[in-house]
This record gives C-alpha cells, structure tokens and sequence, in this order.
C-alpha cells in the first residue's frame, strides 16, 4: 500500500520513476535527458514520448465521455454538450498533456524495470 501510495505521489510531483526523488522537468515542460540522482535514461529510445499520446488520449476519453453521458441523462441544453469538451480542454489539456508523458515514463519503467535492470543508466 505504501509503495503504491509512494508511485502516485512520485508521479503527481513528476519525480523519476526509479528512485522517487528525482525531477523529471527541467523548467516546466522540457525533460531531462535523465535522472540528476540515480541516472536513470528518460529517453530510451527516439521518439519515445509519442506512445503518450495514446496515454493523453485515454485521459481525455476518461475525463470527457462519463461527464458528457451525465450531462446528456441530466438532460442539458445541446449546445451546452457540443462546448463542453471544448471548455474543458481549455482548463485542463495542459496538464493532460504534461500528465500523459509522466503517465507515460512510469509505465514504460514499471514494464521494463525487471527486463534490463541496469541497462537504462547511463
Ligand atoms: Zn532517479
């Protein structure tokens, strides 16, 4: 339960997903080539970060069709439906997709940490 609870807090604060302590970003968006602590790659590969898009997807789908069947049940206006994944990409696609490529780091980690341990430091 801890190391669970640990996981989320590491991915919530954007910290490396092999020693918890680590900052991902430098500055606000860009991420470091690796981890300052424990070296740990955060680019394994070219074009590593485009399978984050599929994470970004499922967190809008997530986050966009529960709200959206509620509104239709609860019987809103139309036009209230139609700008209602417009307004909510507004407020929260940015961390959508700052979220997906951390999402993204930690499942790639949590995959492969046990294939090649040790591989992955540079
Ligand atoms: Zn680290």
């Amino acid at each position: 339960m801890a190391k669970s609870k640990l996981k989320i807090m590491s991915i919530l604060r954007a910290r490396c997903p092999a020693c918890h302590s680590g900052h991902v970003l430098k500055g606000v968006f860009l991420i470091r080539p690796s981890c300052l602590r424990c070296h740990y790659n955060f680019y394994p590969e070219p074009g590593f970060y485009l399978g984050a898009m599929v994470v970004g997807f499922l967190l809008t789908a997530i986050l966009t069709v529960p709200p959206m069947i509620v509104l239709k049940v609860l019987n809103v206006d139309p036009i209230l439906l139609v700008l209602f994944p417009f307004a909510e990409f507004i407020f929260v696609g940015t961390f959508i997709i700052f979220y997906s490529r951390i999402l993204w780091l930690h499942l790639e980690y949590q995959m492969t940490s046990r294939l090649n341990e040790g591989e992955n430091k540079k």
